[in-house]
C-alpha cells in the first residue's frame, strides 16, 4: 500500500486526471484549485463540446505536437488516446468520432467531461481542497509541502504541479506554475502566444471581417521573403485580422513581434492555367454583364468589391471588354491574395501557451523533475504545444495520468 502524501496544484485535465490516477494507487492525494469549481477552462474547450482526443495513432498524434512532441513518447504510449476514451466510457462518458479523428462527448457537452473526471477522483477519495498556492516548500533538495495564500501549509511527499499556461486567465491559468518551478531553480523558456489569431494592418480587412473561407490553401512568408509555414482549410478574417483552424496552427511558427506576409489562394485546386481557362468561361457566359456583378459564382459577396478593387479594373466595365491582362491580373490575385501580418494577438487570448518549464529538466518517462525530488509537472506548465484537434488535452490526459502514475 502506498502511503504517500500527495498535492496536485491545479484542477484542470492534467491536475484531475493525475489526482484520480495517484488516489488509485493508494496515494493520500489533495487537489487544489484556486477556482471554485474544477475545470474553468475545460468547460470552454472545443466551444463547449470539448474536443477530447484525437483518433490518430500516436505517431500521428506526436507529428501534431511541434513543439517538443518527442519528448511526449512515454507518456502518449503509456496512456494514449485509445486509452482516454475507454477511460472516459469507464467512468460514464460516451465519445464519438468526427472530421479529423477529433473525439467529442456523444452528449456535446463538455461539463460531461468534467463530471466524469470528478467522478473519477471521488472514486479515488482524492481531497478537494479551494484554495491558492502561492509556493512550493523544499526541504533541502525534496519538497515538503506546498503554500497557501491564507498562509495555511500542507505537507506532502510528492507535489504535482498542472496549473496550465497563461491564456484566458479568467478561468485561473495565470501562469504561477511557472513562477513556483523558476524558484525550485528549473529554467522557463520564453513564453508566447500559441494557436492565436493574427492582426493585419491590411486595409481592407475590415470590409470582410466576418468572413469565413473554406478550403483554401495558405502560405506565410517571414521578412526574408521565405516559406515558412504552408496549410489548407478554413480561414476567418476578423476585425483586426485573420483567426480560423490554418491560422490558428500557422501562429505557432510565428514570432509575436515580427511582421509577416500571408498568401491566400483562394482557388487551390485549379492551376494557373485551369483559373485562367474557368475565368474565360465565366466572362464567355456573362459577358453582357458588368465586372462586378460577373464574379458571384467566384467569390464570397462580401469579397467581390475588395478584389474588384484590387483588381484595378473599372467594377463598371462589361465582362466582354476586359482584356486579357486585366483577367491576369484577377486570376493572379485568386491564386495570391495578400495581407500583411503584423503579429499575433495576445498571450490572454491564445488557445495554448508556447513555453515553458523546461523539458530536460524533466524526467520524460515518469515527468518528475530532475532538480527536486518529488516534484513533478503535468498539462500545459510543461514546454510543449500541440494544434488544433485535441491534442492539447490529450496531452494534459497523458502527462497527467503519467505523474499520477509515478508519483
Ligand atoms: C477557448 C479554448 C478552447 C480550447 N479547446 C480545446 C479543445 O477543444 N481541445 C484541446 O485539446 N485543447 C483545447 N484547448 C486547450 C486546453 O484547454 C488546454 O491545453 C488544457 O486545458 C491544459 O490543461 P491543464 O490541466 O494543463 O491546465 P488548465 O486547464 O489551464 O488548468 C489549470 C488549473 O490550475 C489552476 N491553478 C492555477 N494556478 C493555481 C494556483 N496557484 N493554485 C491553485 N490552482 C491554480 C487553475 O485555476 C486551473 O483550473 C482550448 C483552450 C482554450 C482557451
Amino acid at each position: 500500500m502506498n502511503t504517500q502524501k500527495v498535492v496536485v496544484v491545479g484542477g484542470g485535465p492534467a491536475g484531475m486526471m493525475a489526482a484520480g490516477t495517484a488516489g488509485r494507487r493508494g496515494c493520500a492525494v489533495t487537489l487544489l484549485e484556486k477556482n471554485m469549481r474544477l475545470g474553468r477552462k475545460l468547460l470552454i474547450t472545443g466551444k463547449g463540446r470539448c474536443n477530447l482526443t484525437n483518433m490518430m495513432d500516436v505517431e500521428g498524434i506526436i507529428a501534431n505536437i511541434p513543439v517538443n512532441g518527442k519528448f511526449l513518447y512515454s507518456a502518449l504510449y503509456r496512456f494514449s488516446n485509445r486509452e482516454v476514451v475507454a477511460f472516459f466510457q469507464d467512468w460514464g462518458l460516451p465519445t464519438k468520432v468526427e472530421r479529423g479523428g477529433r473525439v467529442f462527448p456523444v452528449s456535446d457537452r463538455s461539463v460531461d467531461v468534467v463530471r466524469a473526471l470528478e467522478k473519477y477522483m471521488d472514486h479515488s477519495q482524492v481531497q478537494v481542497m479551494t484554495g491558492e498556492a502561492t509556493g512550493i516548500l523544499v526541504d533541502g533538495s525534496a519538497v515538503s509541502g506546498v503554500q497557501l495564500k491564507d498562509g495555511r501549509r500542507i505537507p506532502a511527499d510528492r507535489v504535482i504541479i498542472a496549473t496550465g499556461g497563461r491564456s484566458y486567465p479568467l478561468t485561473g491559468s495565470t501562469g504561477d506554475g511557472y513562477r513556483f518551478a523558476a524558484v525550485l531553480g528549473h529554467t522557463i523558456t520564453p513564453l508566447k502566444p500559441a494557436l492565436v489569431p493574427l492582426e493585419s494592418s491590411t486595409p481592407w480587412i475590415r470590409e470582410v471581417q466576418g468572413l469565413a473561407l473554406k478550403n483554401v490553401a495558405i502560405k506565410v512568408l517571414n521578412n526574408a521573403g521565405k516559406t515558412i509555414y504552408t496549410d489548407f482549410g478554413e480561414l476567418l478574417f476578423t476585425h483586426f485580422g485573420v483567426s480560423g483552424p490554418i491560422i490558428l496552427s500557422a501562429s505557432t511558427h510565428l514570432e509575436q513581434a515580427d511582421s509577416y506576409r500571408l498568401l491566400i489562394d483562394l482557388k487551390p485546386a485549379l492551376t494557373p492555367e485551369q483559373l485562367d481557362l474557368r475565368l474565360q468561361r465565366d466572362f464567355m457566359k456573362n459577358g453582357r454583364k458588368v465586372f462586378h456583378n460577373a464574379l458571384t459564382e467566384l467569390l464570397p459577396r462580401t469579397l467581390i468589391p475588395v478584389m474588384v478593387e484590387l483588381a484595378a479594373v473599372d467594377p463598371d466595365k462589361p465582362v466582354n471588354q476586359i482584356n486579357k491582362v486585366e483577367r491576369q491580373r484577377l486570376a493572379a490575385l485568386l491564386k495570391e491574395l495578400a495581407l500583411d501580418i503584423t503579429g499575433l494577438r495576445p498571450i490572454a487570448e491564445a488557445i495554448v501557451t508556447a513555453g515553458g518549464v523546461a523539458i530536460n529538466e524533466i524526467d520524460p518517462t515518469t515527468m518528475e523533475s530532475k532538480l527536486v525530488k518529488g516534484l513533478f509537472f503535468a498539462g500545459e506548465v510543461i514546454d510543449v504545444n500541440a494544434y488544433t484537434g485535441g491534442f492539447n488535452l490529450q496531452i494534459a490526459f497523458s502527462t497527467g495520468h503519467l505523474a499520477g502514475n509515478s508519483c
